[in-house]
């Protein structure tokens, strides 16, 4: 998986097979990842979850496949940083960058 932030850094990402929460990289990031992707897949209750916090950019699928879109930026993301940290979808949760 690849993605361009707004650094010049070309980077790679993984998700990982477990959560990984107040990363050294993230907190020196600005949320590249947040801006890089056309959306976030999401299970019925995280898409319900993120519903009731207000979310404006969901996609329901009849076959089961819900989505966050953060096409041109996530909702949440606000001055660089998750504004729902604590209830962020798990692909959120289990996904890292790496350098190239
Ligand atoms: S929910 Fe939070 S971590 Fe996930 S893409 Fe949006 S801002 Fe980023």
């Amino acid at each position: 998986m690849q993605f361009n932030g707004r650094s010049k850094t070309r980077k790679h990402g993984a998700l990982l097979d477990r959560p990984v929460d107040d990363d050294s990289r993230c907190k020196g990031c600005d949320g590249a990842c947040c801006r890089s992707f056309p959306n976030v897949d999401l299970s019925w209750s995280e898409y319900e979850k993120l519903k009731a916090l207000g979310a404006n950019r969901l996609h329901f699928s009849l076959t089961g496949h819900h989505k966050l879109v953060i096409e041109n930026g996530c909702e949440f993301l606000a001055d660089g940083k998750c504004a729902i940290y604590e209830h962020r979808p798990d692909v959120c949760r289990r996904f890292i960058c790496r350098d190239e």
